[in-house]
């Protein structure tokens, strides 16, 4: 079987994939965080765990774009930078930002984000740096590279802003959650969320690729249902949670 085979094989397990975990989550809440429940395996340090499972999306791509053929334009230097000082963030620097160093994640977590995230940074890197053949430096000033170049950092802020925002919630070394207030949380529960998914549509947007749209599908995919939980579950433990609150998108859901 030559790569091409695989990679089309890929793609198509990815959307798969992504099908298959939006309609189990509605179901079954991923067991981490405030979800987090005995009864699924081996645990390990949450911190390292995110570390293993995120790292491998910022080496595998960095591997990917130094061997590719494509990897010298303009074009090619930014994609690098913006993946990777998104993955860099969040395998590197995230993990040790959360207030609690003693929380536990189960190994399968942790095994099917590896998992997802190798075929997903392979599926990028190699179509952008090798199979692509190659954007053109003309390629920063067009639309698509505009408008998801835009909503990519406009993601990026929001979801950092969010993620800063539960980590000032906790004394350092204690695990209760409190009610999120300010930025968007004025509108909706998981502005963390919202934010990753402007990320990664903009990211499709500005690569406008198959893989890119892949991930996005699956990023949506994962993270709708989860947010459905921490709704409900906010709703559940604080009486006082604000009713006008939406969920995910402000002013829709
Ligand atoms: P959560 O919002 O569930 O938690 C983020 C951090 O804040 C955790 O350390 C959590 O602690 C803490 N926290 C959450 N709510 C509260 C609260 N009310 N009071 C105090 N502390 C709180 O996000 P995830 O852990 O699911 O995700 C972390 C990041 O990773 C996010 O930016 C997310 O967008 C991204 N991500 C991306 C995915 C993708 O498919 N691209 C998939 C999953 C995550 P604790 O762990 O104790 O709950």
């Amino acid at each position: 079987m030559n790569e091409s085979t695989i990679y089309q094989w890929l793609i198509t397990a990815a959307f798969t994939m992504a099908g298959v975990v939006f309609v189990t989550l509605f179901f079954i809440n991923a067991p981490y965080g405030r979800h987090s429940r005995s009864g699924w395996g081996i645990t390990i340090n949450d911190r390292l765990g995110w570390v293993i499972m995120e790292s491998a999306s910022a080496l595998i791509f960095l591997y990917f774009w130094a061997i590719g053929p494509y990897n010298r334009s303009l074009t090619a230097l930014v994609f690098l930078a913006m993946w990777e000082i998104h993955y860099m963030h969040r395998a590197f620097i995230f993990p040790f930002t959360t207030r609690s160093s003693t929380r536990r994640i189960t190994v399968a977590v942790v095994a099917m984000g590896l998992l997802f995230n190798t075929m997903n940074a392979y599926l990028n890197s190699r179509y952008l740096f090798s199979l692509s053949g190659g954007y053109s430096d003309s390629w920063l000033s067009g639309l698509h590279f505009l408008i998801g170049g835009a909503l990519f950092a406009f993601g990026f802020f929001i979801n950092r802003q969010a993620d800063l925002t539960l980590r000032n919630l906790r004394p350092a070394g204690t695990t209760a959650y409190k009610i999120p207030y300010g930025g968007m949380y004025r509108w909706i529960s998981c502005p963390n969320y919202c934010g990753e998914i402007m990320i990664w549509l903009g990211w499709a947007i500005a690569t406008w690729s198959l893989p890119g749209l892949a991930f996005a599908v699956w990023t949506a995919a994962n993270l709708v249902p989860r947010a459905r939980s921490h709704q409900k579950w906010y709703k559940e433990h604080f009486p006082e949670y604000p009713l006008n609150r939406k969920t995910l998108f402000p002013g829709l859901w």
